[in-house]
Order: C-alpha cells, then sequence, then structure tokens
C-alpha cells in the first residue's frame, strides 16, 4: 500500500491504543497517537498485567514477529498454582500443573503470560515511537462536513483525520464527548496495590507454592489480597539467569532497555475490601500513608504477610475505586470510535480488562486494514467492528461485575456475611481434599482461557 487512503488519529498510548498503532503502522496505514503523559515512563504504575490467549492472539497479530518473541521473553516466569489461602497463610485450596491430564494441558499459545505494564508499554512502543507523541492531553474534537475530524489538545494545538479512535482509558475524554450517557458505576469495593521487591527476606516469608503462584488470601469482612511473585528471565544487572537460552534469550539480549527498576523480581500485591471498611479519605492517600491503612485492615494477619506490605515500595501503593462500565444500546456510527477501558471498563477480578482492549485493537486493524485495500468503505469497517466488539465486551463487563457481585456478599456485615465467609472457607478445604474435583476445576480453568473465543478471525 505505497499510500495510505486515510488517517487515524488515536488518543493514549496505553494497551489497547499502542497495539492498534503497532497492526496499522505494520500494514502501511497512516496513524498518530497522542498521549498525555509526559514520558513513557510516566503515569504508569510497575505492577503486572496478565495476558491471556484472547491478548496472546492480538499482540502476535499485530506486533512484527520478532517484536512478539520479545514481548513473551520479556514476561515473567509463569504462574504454576493457583492458591486460595487464609490471612493465617494456610491453604484453603490449591491447584497445580500437577491435576492436569495431557489433553488437559493448554498449548503454548493459550498460557497465561504476566507481564510488568511498563515493559509492555516499552515494547509496545518499539518501532511505533515515530507516531507517538506524549504531552500532548486531549481536551475536545470537531467533526467536519466533509468527514474529517480534528482532536484539540490543552496545550492549543490540534491534529486533523478520517477517524478519530478514543483509546484514553476508564475516564476517557472521548467517550465523555461522544456517548455522554455511557457511564461508569461505582462497586463500592477499593483495591489498593502495591509491590515489594523480591529478596532473600520477602523469599522466605512466602511458602513455595505462593513464591511460584497466584494466590488470594482471604481475610476478615470480606477483605482479599492477591499476591503475584514476578520473577523475571534476568538479574538486576541485565545478565541473563542460569537455564534461559534460546529465542528468550536472543530477544532479551537484542533488546535495549531492560535494566529498568520495573524489571527487578518482585511481589504484586492487590488489596480490596468494602469501602465501608476502609477511612472516608483513603482515596486521596499515596504511598506510605495507604500502605499503612492495609498494615491497620491486616492486624491480624501472619506477621509474615504483614512484613511484605510494610517492605512494600511506598511509590508503588496507590489506592482505586473499582468501578465498572454499564452496557448500553448500540450508537450510529460515524468517524469517532472507542477501544478499550474508554468504552468497556470492568472490574478486575477476572483480569480481561487489558485483553479485552487488546482483542479490540486485533479487530480493529484487521477492519480498517480491509478498508485501506478498498474491500470495505471507512465507516462500514468502524460499524462491523462496533458491533462485533461490543458483542464480546459487554459479556466480558457483565461476567466481571457478576464475579465481583459474588464476592461482595463476603464484604457484608452482619450475620449473613459472617455465615458466607465460612461457607466459602470450608468448600475451598473440602475440595481442596477431593482430587477428582480439584482436576475438574483445573481443567475447566484450563480450557476456558482462550477456548473459542476467535469469532472476529
Ligand atoms: C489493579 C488492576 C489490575 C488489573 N489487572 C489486569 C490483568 O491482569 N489483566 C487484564 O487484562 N486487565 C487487567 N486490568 C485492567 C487493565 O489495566 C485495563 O483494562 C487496560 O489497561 C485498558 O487498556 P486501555 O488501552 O483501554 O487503557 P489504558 O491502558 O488505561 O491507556 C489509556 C491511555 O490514555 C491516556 N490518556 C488518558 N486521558 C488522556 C487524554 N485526555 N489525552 C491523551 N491521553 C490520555 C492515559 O495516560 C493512558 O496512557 C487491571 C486493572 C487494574 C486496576
Amino acid at each position: 500500500m505505497p499510500t495510505s487512503p486515510f488517517h487515524v488519529l488515536i488518543i493514549g498510548a496505553g494497551t489497547g491504543g499502542l497495539c492498534l498503532a503497532q497492526g496499522l503502522k505494520r500494514a502501511g496505514v497512516s496513524v498518530a497517537v497522542y498521549e498525555r503523559d509526559r514520558t513513557w515512563r510516566d503515569g504508569l504504575q510497575g505492577y503486572r498485567v496478565g495476558i491471556d490467549a484472547d491478548g496472546k492472539r492480538a499482540l502476535k497479530a499485530n506486533l512484527s514477529p520478532e517484536l512478539y518473541e520479545t514481548f513473551v521473553a520479556t514476561c515473567a516466569q509463569r504462574p504454576r498454582y493457583g492458591n486460595q489461602m487464609t490471612k493465617d497463610k494456610k491453604v484453603l485450596f490449591s491447584a497445580g500443573p500437577e491435576l492436569l491430564s495431557e489433553e488437559d494441558r493448554p498449548s503454548e499459545d493459550e498460557l497465561d503470560e504476566s507481564v510488568s505494564r511498563m515493559t509492555l508499554r516499552q515494547v509496545l512502543l518499539t518501532g511505533v515511537e515515530d507516531v507517538v507523541t506524549f504531552d500532548k492531553t486531549f481536551s475536545h474534537y470537531e467533526q467536519h462536513a466533509d468527514g474529517t475530524v480534528t482532536a484539540y489538545f490543552a496545550d492549543g494545538t490540534s491534529a486533523t483525520g478520517d477517524l478519530l479512535i478514543g483509546a484514553d482509558g476508564a475516564n476517557s475524554r472521548v467517550r465523555g464527548q461522544y456517548l455522554p450517557h455511557a457511564r461508569l458505576v461505582d462497586t463500592g469495593l477499593v483495591g489498593i496495590t502495591g509491590k515489594t521487591p523480591l529478596t532473600d527476606e520477602t523469599r522466605g516469608l512466602l511458602p513455595q507454592r505462593m513464591i511460584e503462584g497466584v494466590s488470594m488470601v482471604h481475610g476478615d469482612k470480606g477483605s482479599m489480597c492477591i499476591f503475584h511473585v514476578m520473577q523475571f528471565k534476568w538479574d538486576t544487572r541485565g545478565e541473563l539467569k542460569d537455564g534461559i537460552g534460546g529465542t528468550d534469550a536472543d530477544a532479551i539480549r537484542n533488546w535495549p532497555g531492560l535494566l529498568y527498576d520495573n524489571s527487578r523480581d518482585y511481589i504484586m500485591w492487590g488489596f480490596a475490601a468494602a469501602d465501608t471498611w476502609l477511612p472516608e479519605s483513603v482515596l486521596r492517600m499515596r504511598g506510605q500513608e495507604v500502605q499503612q491503612v492495609v498494615l491497620d485492615l491486616t492486624r491480624n494477619w501472619h506477621p509474615d504477610l504483614r512484613r511484605i506490605f510494610a517492605l512494600g515500595d511506598p511509590s508503588s501503593s496507590f489506592p482505586l475505586a473499582i468501578r465498572t462500565s454499564e452496557p448500553i444500546d448500540p450508537w450510529p456510527t460515524t468517524n469517532v470510535s472507542l477501544i478499550g477501558d474508554a468504552i468497556h471498563t470492568m472490574t478486575p477480578g477476572r483480569g480481561v480488562g487489558a485483553n479485552t482492549a487488546l482483542r479490540d485493537a486485533r479487530l480493529l486493524t484487521r477492519l480498517l486494514v480491509q478498508a485501506a485495500r478498498g474491500e470495505a468503505p471507512l465507516l462500514d469497517a468502524v460499524h462491523r467492528y462496533e458491533t462485533t466488539m461490543t458483542g464480546y465486551a459487554w459479556d466480558a463487563v457483565i461476567k466481571s461485575r457478576a464475579q465481583m457481585d459474588g464476592h461482595s456478599i463476603m464484604h457484608k456485615g452482619g450475620l449473613g456475611g459472617s455465615l458466607a465467609r465460612a461457607g466459602m472457607r470450608t468448600a475451598m478445604r473440602v475440595m481442596d481434599h477431593l482430587p477428582p474435583v480439584k482436576r475438574r476445576i483445573a481443567a475447566a480453568e484450563s480450557s476456558f482461557r482462550g477456548a473459542g473465543r476467535d469469532e472476529e478471525g
């Protein structure tokens, strides 16, 4: 394609926006991304994001094969175990690969990966640096009679194109102007997240299954904390760890920029509790102050777990009101559209928000490339994207919300909440002692991942 028949403006250099830019640029479609962060290292907290089969499929489709290899090589060691634990560090339920028969084992492409957000952003920026402008805060847009659209920025500048894509996350200004009736609603839960360096001391605080797994620790009044241990393939000097070879080693050696703080091994923790149990000002707190809230609420937790909170890097800790989009009716297609959290913010429990943003990017890339080849009018491509995207995205929003509502009873006070919590713990302990039940859960989990979700081709 010697010259692009249209120019795409993307607002937001996050997961979805950058993956879309990668796919469009590789296919020769003219694209420009505008990001409000001052540099690529601003704005993002260094915690992990889980990439599932949908996310991997999208990255494989939109990135060059070498860059996809770099993505895989820069992921952390895959979690082997899924653990449910008590606040005393006792196992309620634990499932690992030993439970799966050969035929139930997911393929390489279906296995979940864990990656640091900052590393993922850095990978996604590789090769598209020339089309991404930082320090550009989008303020509003104007659609013109000739079919073009202009984005205006807070610094008084503007950019005009044929299509404007809002990839500007949960508080999207593009959505605010385009679909003002699409709102986010509070779930009443607050998350507090942080990361603690993985050192000899912190490693010694966790059982091996937690070191090699993803663990949910259940506390009082429905509070809970997820722990992910992120161990990378290189050490703090950028040297490959023992046993790392093949394409991983090549991809790591050939990729500049490994030695950022975010690539050191760490324990990422995400504590969540109902807002009624938290200080009113929690959402305004940062660093040590918000870390102290977690320590105050976990006074009767095992001292080893509390030590991990206490050793957390204060600059990595922040609170977050957990909100969700609510599905809206279809809207008329124009030359403004939305991807990712900008249109479908979801509660984080199922870990599919970023993966759905990547899925959008893959689908929209494919349809826009067809339009650029003259196989469909531009607005038909956008319409097809919106129709398909809303099908899977509203489903993901609803399922994520239902999962969170299922947990919500645990956060309630009174007898109802106590009984639900006691029931859940007993059920997990019983299941942990029933190998056939554990095997069924592990197999269902592995076949759920990535299965039958390729309807957009
Ligand atoms: C604690 C937590 C854990 C999570 N874990 C997972 C997980 O394991 N797996 C998963 O799939 N999802 C996870 N998610 C969800 C995931 O983070 C989001 O769904 C995903 O980042 C959405 O990508 P996006 O590209 O739509 O938006 P973002 O990645 O948020 O990117 C939006 C970009 O737009 C920029 N921007 C915003 N406003 C403007 C403006 N006015 N002008 C210019 N630029 C602007 C922002 O700076 C940002 O760079 C998690 C979320 C949370 C809160």
